[in-house]
C-alpha cells in the first residue's frame, strides 16, 4: 500500500473517485474535501463511455499471457479520460512526476470496473450515517481463506496533530483514519484512503488489512464466494460502546446494535464516539498492544440527534428503510457500464 503525503492523497482520492466511481455509480461518494465540486452529468456520461470501453477491452485478455496489453489499456484509458478535460483543469500545474502519481491512483480505483479484478464497487443503501447512499465493494470472483486480495490496494498518510487539524472535520470527513497505539515519527493517527477504504464494517467479517513491516494488504479471513461484500471489522466499539449503534447485516439479522429494542438498550450521550472520545479511549486502550490499530468513525450530526432521544419507532423505521432497499446484485453490475 502505497505512502502519501496527507493533502496530495486527499485530492489523488478525491479526483480519482469523482471520476472513476461517481459517473458511475451517479451520485457523489465520500469525499475529503468538504467543498468538493461535482462533475457535470454529461461528463459523468463520457466517462461512463470510456470506461465502458475499458471493460469491454480487458474482457477478451488474460492477465496471465497478455500483462503488457492490459498495462497499455489502463494507459490508454486514463489519457481518454484526460482528454475530457473539465475532472482535471486543476491538474494543469503538476509536475511530471505528480501527473505520474495520479495515473497511478486512477490505476488502483479502475480496477473496480476490470473484469479480472476479482472485486467492483456497487452503490450500498445500508448506512443511515451517510445517508442511505453510499457504497460497498464485492467479490466477482472466489477468495480462498488466507488469499491476498490482489489489486485491492489502500494508500496510507501518516498525519501530525498539525496535519489532522487542518484536513479532518469531525462527523464530515472523518470515515476512514487509522490509529496508532504508539506514535512513529511523530504521527498517531493516518489517513486510509485508496479503493479499499471502501470496504464496509461488518461484526462477522470476511476479510482483513495485515500489516507487517512496511507492507499492507487485504486478505479473506474465510472463504468468500462471487458476488458476496468484502467486509472488514472496523474495531472494538467502532460504533459506540459495544457498536449500539452498528447497522451491519450481522447486527441486522441478530437484532443487535441500531437493531437492538431500543426501550431496553437506550445509549446513553457519553457513549457516542466522538474525536475526542476517541483519544481517551485511545489511551485507555494503550494497556492492549495486541490491537495495534483502531478504525475512526463518527456519526453525522443528524445520527447523533436521533440517538440522543431513541424511540423504538425510529429503530424500526430504520430497519424498514434498509429492508426497502436491498442491496444490488448481478444485474446492477450489468447494467452499471
Ligand atoms: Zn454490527
Amino acid at each position: 500500500m502505497g505512502q502519501f503525503v496527507p493533502e496530495v492523497l486527499c485530492r489523488f482520492d478525491d479526483l480519482a473517485t469523482s471520476v472513476v466511481v461517481d459517473a458511475v455509480l451517479k451520485f457523489q461518494s465520500h469525499k475529503m474535501n468538504l467543498n468538493h465540486q461535482p462533475l457535470d452529468p454529461a461528463d459523468w456520461k463520457s466517462i461512463r463511455s470510456v470506461l465502458r470501453e475499458f471493460r469491454d477491452l480487458l474482457k477478451w485478455l488474460d492477465p496471465t499471457k497478455d500483462a503488457e496489453r492490459i498495462n497499455q489499456v489502463y494507459k490508454e484509458t486514463f489519457d481518454n479520460l484526460l482528454h475530457l478535460r473539465a475532472p482535471f483543469r486543476n491538474t494543469l500545474s503538476f509536475t511530471d512526476d505528480k501527473k505520474i502519481r495520479l495515473r497511478e491512483h486512477f490505476f488502483r480505483f479502475m480496477k473496480f470496473w476490470d473484469p479480472n479484478s476479482g472485486f467492483t464497487i456497487r452503490e450500498c443503501s445500508r448506512y443511515s450515517r451517510e445517508g442511505n447512499r453510499g457504497a460497498a465493494l464485492f467479490a466477482t470472483r472466489a477468495f480462498k481463506k488466507g488469499e491476498t486480495i490482489e489489486g485491492l490496494k489502500g494508500c496510507l498518510a501518516p498525519m501530525t496533530d498539525a496535519e489532522e487539524n487542518a484536513i479532518v472535520v469531525v462527523g464530515k470527513n472523518d470515515y476512514s483514519i487509522l490509529i496508532r497505539f504508539e506514535r512513529r515519527n511523530g504521527c498517531k493517527s493516518t489517513l486510509w484512503l485508496g479503493p479499499a477504504a471502501f470496504i464496509n464494517h461488518d461484526c462477522k467479517p470476511n476479510c482483513d488489512l495485515i500489516h507487517r513491516t512496511n507492507k499492507s494488504w487485504i486478505e479473506a479471513t474465510r472463504d468468500i464466494r462471487p458476488n458476496e461484500e468484502l467486509l472488514m471489522h472496523y474495531g472494538k466499539d467502532c460504533w459506540g460502546i459495544n457498536c449500539i449503534e452498528c447497522e451491519c447485516r450481522t447486527c441486522e439479522l441478530g437484532g443487535n446494535g441500531a437493531f437492538t429494542n431500543a426501550a431496553t438498550c437506550a445509549p446513553k450521550p457519553q457513549s457516542i464516539p466522538n474525536l475526542r472520545n476517541f483519544k481517551k479511549r485511545r489511551s485507555q486502550e494503550e494497556k492492549f498492544p495486541i490491537l495495534s490499530i483502531l478504525f475512526i468513525s463518527h456519526l453525522k450530526k443528524s445520527k447523533r440527534n436521533q440517538l440522543n432521544s431513541p424511540t423504538t419507532a425510529s429503530k424500526k423505521e430504520n430497519r424498514h428503510l434498509i429492508a426497502q432497499k436491498p442491496q444490488k446484485g448481478d444485474k446492477f453490475f450489468k447494467t452499471l457500464l
